[in-house]
């Protein structure tokens, strides 16, 4: 981990309960602004759920929110996480992508019970949908029936034993390329970061064709990132005339979450930057009634 003695006013990588987090939209956005966050984009992992919730509530305090989603690509060998911002949460081929998702996560979570159930931890999928508590199911719904269950002791070693990729509990999601995400984006008015580069990967041969795809920007700023690899990237939006992004990715479930919460970000002159690409994106896009 590191730490920035810089002040963050915009966190744009967070997660609640309508994923895998453990805050609600509402209690996420009180939490941010006893932070003295300016600004938060709430990224849910494949689906807009509390952009419209918020929108339907009409939430009018001093935070700026941002609409946005981390989508699951699965592109060059391994799973990629992209993050969109700004998109119209009513938009069809949005809510198309969304539905996919969220029945693939139910035929994926049903093939780890099965899974499970060949390594000896006979959970059911009854368990798993109840923790899910209605938000598209994942890895760590699973895992918290694990613990609950006694089949580990915590989340860590649920994924450790059972649930990474290659242990006898993981199933995979149906395969969408990330030039699949940036056309569905960029025809919703939207803006796109590469999440987390620093876990995929470390040569820069292997990580350009990733760029290509046609993404907007790169995630500079997350809690995995080091030094070198915070500077690597930075560098690499500015050769390639990228937007930098950042997030502290809360979930609330982790015990360094609070700390990173506030931490990870973009400064004030970075969000300028950011809000005034995202906005003239949106623009651009051809407006059909
Ligand atoms: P899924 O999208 O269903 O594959 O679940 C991935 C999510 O699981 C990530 O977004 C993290 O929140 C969480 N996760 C992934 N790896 C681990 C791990 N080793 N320990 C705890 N949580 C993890
Ligand atoms: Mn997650
Ligand atoms: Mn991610
Ligand atoms: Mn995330």
């Amino acid at each position: 981990m590191t730490s920035q003695p810089i002040q963050v006013v915009a966190d744009l990588h967070t997660h609640t309960t309508c994923s895998d987090g453990v805050l609600s939209p509402i209690e996420l956005i009180t939490k941010a602004e006893q932070r003295g966050l300016q600004a938060l984009a709430i990224t849910d992992h494949d689906n807009l759920d509390a952009h419209r919730h918020l929108r339907d509530v009409g939430y009018n305090g001093p935070l700026r929110l941002i609409s946005g989603v981390e989508i699951s690509c699965y592109d060059f060998g391994r799973e990629i996480h992209v993050l969109a911002y700004n998109v119209d949460v009513d938009n069809a081929n949005l809510q198309q992508y969304e539905a996919f998702y969220r029945n693939d996560r139910a035929r994926r979570a049903e093939e780890m019970v099965a899974n499970l159930h060949q390594a000896r931890a006979p959970i059911s999928y009854q368990e798993v949908i109840d923790e899910a508590a209605g938000a598209p199911i994942g890895r760590p719904h699973v895992a918290s029936v694990l613990v609950r269950r006694g089949f580990v002791q915590s989340i860590q070693a649920a994924f450790d034993v059972y649930l990474d990729v290659g242990k006898p509990g993981y199933a995979a999601k149906t395969p969408f390329p990330v030039a699949q995400a940036v056309e569905m984006i960029h025809a919703a008015g939207g803006t796109l970061s590469i999440a987390h580069p620093g876990r995929y990967f470390t040569d820069p041969a292997m990580f350009l064709p990733l760029v290509k795809t046609g993404v907007d920007g790169i995630e500079v700023y997350h809690p995995s990132h080091w030094h070198v690899t915070r500077e690597f990237y930075r560098v690499m939006c500015q050769q390639h005339g990228l937007l930098v992004t950042g997030g502290s990715d809360f979930h609330g479930s982790r015990d360094y979450d609070e700390a990173n919460f506030g931490t990870f970000g973009l400064t004030a002159a970075g969000f300028e930057e950011f809000a005034s690409t995202i906005a003239s994106r949106h623009a651009s896009v051809p407006k059909h009634d």
